[in-house]
């Protein structure tokens, strides 16, 4: 699998930044450094590699950190996202014509896998319910026809052939033939070469002005790394392609191409292969090749611990309002459901300013948090508003809807108006102050 060394690498790179906290931007330079030489490493284009790490560094020097993130990750999701955009951003598919059939030409290279992609490319719309058309129009390698047969044959996808007559006329005849029959995708499969020629690139760009095509594809081979860049680089400009299927995944563990081909051409890889096998080919997603590259476990723990910074983002919320004595039920039944993420209802009250860590001893039981959300639980969300209107019906029916008795409901009530109490002090003009130093 592509980026295994490449996804280490950088994941000890991060590792050292989450060591550290606050990040001064020397730290950030030397991490951004280190994905510079592993990008390298990753026979990642010079170029793309050091314009790369020149606008994260930007970025993370110059962005106000979020308050839900640390530092250390907000570098990572920075990283995330520049990757994303390096590949493409939100991925590119097929281009639809305004009347079918859609023409997509696919060229490349001797061996990058042209044949072998087109049956890929018609399994897959087979299997999306389209019908497409094979056109067999590498007409040099005598077996190139039979090969196509054979895989169009599995794909479950018929193969427009004229033996080796001029490819150019095969498949303006196959355009017709599509049209014919109704199919609503024609892949043609066009002859390479060892090496780009000026006669394989002049059949070329006669059959692109013959049939003009909706899509004209090219088949990169991974496992070559930078050199299938230089090969897309010469094509496109040669041919203006609008995309490119990159092949053999399975074979390639450093991911370069992936990682240059749209910012050294311009163009979108728009399927990645894999295997021989005719279910091998997926739509190619910038996303998440990305988090791929920067390790699931990075990804996945930065989104959790965003999560968990939401949380008490809340608590402190209901902190303030038991300092603006605003605190009703809803907001205790908001605590509990808070407990078993970030403790009792002490990390609330540890927020309050004075309380601090002298909460740090004072033991709270999970169980009577579990028995009193319960209670809470049972009345409406009016009730849980507007406690002084709980009469003797209201408990009565309250406590029998969580399956306890009368005095629970009451000693609730009565904790909660200690509590009111409580904030109602510190309501005063004493309190008033204390949330102007806190920024309420
Ligand atoms: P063409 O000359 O560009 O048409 O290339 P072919 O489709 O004939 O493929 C060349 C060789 O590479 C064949 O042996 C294929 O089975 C093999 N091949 C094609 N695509 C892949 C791939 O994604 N992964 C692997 N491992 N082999 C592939």
């Amino acid at each position: 699998m592509p980026f295994e060394g490449l996804a280490e690498k950088l994941s000890n790179s991060f590792k050292k930044l989450r060591s550290k906290g606050k990040l001064s931007e020397s730290d950030v330079k030397e991490a951004m450094r280190e994905v510079r030489l592993a990008l390298l490493e990753a026979d990642v284009n010079y170029k793309v590699a050091k314009e790369l790490t020149g606008r994260i560094t930007e970025r993370a020097v110059g962005e106000e950190v979020m308050e839900s993130l640390t530092p250390a990750q907000m570098v990572i999701k920075i990283v995330n996202e520049e990757l994303t955009a390096l590949m493409g951003g939100t991925g590119e598919r097929l281009k639809s014509p305004a009347h079918p059939p859609a023409i997509i030409l696919l060229c490349g290279l001797q061996g990058a896998g042209k044949t072998t992609h087109a049956a890929k490319l018609a399994y897959m719309l087979k299997s999306q319910g389209h019908r497409p058309l094979l056109a067999a129009c590498d007409v040099y390698r005598p077996a190139a026809i039979k090969q196509l047969q054979v895989m169009g044959e599995k794909a479950g996808a018929p193969v427009f052939e004229r033996g080796t007559q001029d490819p150019v006329e095969t498949a303006k005849e196959a355009v017709k033939h599509a049209k014919d029959y109704g199919h609503d995708y024609l892949l043609i499969d066009t002859a390479g070469r060892l090496q780009i020629d000026e006669e394989l690139m002049d059949e070329l760009r006669r059959m692109k002005e013959a049939v003009n095509p909706t899509d004209i594809l090219l088949t990169v081979d991974a496992m070559i790394g930078q050199e299938s860049v230089n090969v897309a680089k010469t094509f496109d400009e040669l041919l203006d392609i609008t995309g490119v299927i990159l092949t053999k995944l399975d074979g390639d563990t450093r991911g370069g191409a992936a990682l240059s081909i749209k910012a050294v051409t311009g163009k979108p890889i728009k399927f990645a292969g894999s295997g021989e096998k005719l279910d091998g080919l997926e739509a190619f997603h910038p996303d998440r090749m990305a988090s791929r590259i920067l390790g699931m476990g990075d990804v996945l723990s930065l989104i959790e611990e965003a999560e968990q910074r939401l949380d008490e983002k809340a608590a402190e919320r209901t902190a303030q309002r038991m300092m603006q004595n605003k605190l009703d039920l809803n907001d205790m039944l908001e605590q509990f459901r808070q407990v078993k993420k970030m403790g009792p209802i002490k990390g609330i009250l540890q927020k309050l300013p004075g309380v601090g860590n002298k909460l740090d001893d004072v033991d709270i039981d999970d169980r009577i948090m579990d028995r009193t959300a319960a209670i809470i639980l049972s009345m409406t969300p009016y009730e849980r508003a507007h406690p002084e209107e709980l009469n003797a019906s209201r408990k009565r029916r309250i406590a029998a809807g969580c399956g306890q008795k009368v005095e629970d409901v009451n000693r609730l009530l009565n904790q909660f108006r200690q509590t009111q109490k409580l904030m109602k002090q510190f309501g005063g003009k004493k309190g008033r102050k204390l949330m102007r130093g806190m920024g309420g």
